[in-house]
């Protein structure tokens, strides 16, 4: 087979590269030069200590955050350049948060609508179409014109998973998805997340579930005070955690 080394293939850049970030609130740092790449397809779990930067690292990945150094490149584009489409960014990256947040006055067709044919450019009918396709493999397709109070926390969830999706990002984050659900209600999102990182979804997720992470991740990152302290498989992880304070957080969330 040829091969041409010196000219990497597309597939070879990772979709996501964070580089040296460093974010304060006032004196507080609360990420101090954290580099990481997410490759297309991949899912990278980041675990932690409350207070550890996990939320603020995922808000800084589409921009909710200013930082006060380094680079973080999405499809080789710095997003922090005055050049950069930040409509375009949060397009491509769906975004799911531990309250629902799913808008109350609309049924869940109307929510999963709403953007796509605003901000997509889709018509009604086309937007219709998916929500209907991503409802059936949410589970939720007997749900359509339910509203937000008439659902379930678990069932909630889901539809802004599956809101997020109706925008066909190209990489979801995950913000303790599962932490505001009662516990026989966590499952479900877990399988319609399995489900997402099956079909070759890139995820960045942030749970304390640490038997999904176990299952669901290619890579976890262990972040505490701001910094990534230690990184790789599952395995390593869980079965050979190096670092004391990874030991000390897996003791006591095992508990
Ligand atoms: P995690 O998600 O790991 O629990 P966060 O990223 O939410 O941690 O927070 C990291 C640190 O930054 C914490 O010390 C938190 O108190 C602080 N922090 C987060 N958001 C703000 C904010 N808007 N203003 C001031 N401090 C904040
Ligand atoms: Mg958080």
């Amino acid at each position: 087979m040829t091969t041409f080394s010196s000219v990497p293939a597309p597939s070879d850049a990772p979709l996501i590269s964070v580089r040296g970030v460093r974010k304060s609130y006032g004196s507080l740092h609360a990420l101090n030069n954290v580099s990481f790449n997410v490759m297309e397809g991949e899912k990278v779990f980041l675990i932690g200590p409350s207070g550890s930067g996990k939320s603020t690292m995922l808000r800084c990945l589409n921009r909710l955050e200013i930082i006060q150094a380094g680079q973080i490149l999405v499809e080789g584009k710095d997003i922090y350049d005055s050049t950069c489409d930040i409509c375009r960014l949060r397009q491509d990256m769906g975004m799911v948060f531990q309250s629902f947040n799913l808008f109350p006055h609309l049924n869940v067709l109307e929510n999963l609508i709403l953007c796509p044919v605003r901000l997509r450019g889709m018509t009604r009918a086309e937007a219709a179409d998916l929500a209907d396709a991503l409802l059936r493999r949410t589970g939720l397709a007997d749900k359509k014109y339910a509203f937000p109070d008439e659902l379930s926390g678990g069932q909630k969830q889901r539809a802004a998973i599956t809101r997020a999706l109706a925008m066909k990002p190209r990489i979801m984050l995950f913000d303790e998805p599962t932490s505001a659900l009662d516990p026989e209600m966590t499952g479900e999102v877990l399988d319609v997340m399995t489900d997402l990182a099956r079909d070759g979804m890139t995820m960045v997720v942030v749970t304390h579930e640490m038997g999904f992470a176990r299952e669901a991740a290619d890579r976890i990152l262990f972040m505490d005070q701001g910094e990534i302290l230690e990184q790789g498989s599952p395995h390593d992880i869980f079965s050979s955690p190096q670092h004391p304070r990874l030991r000390s957080f897996l003791r006591q969330m095992s508990r």
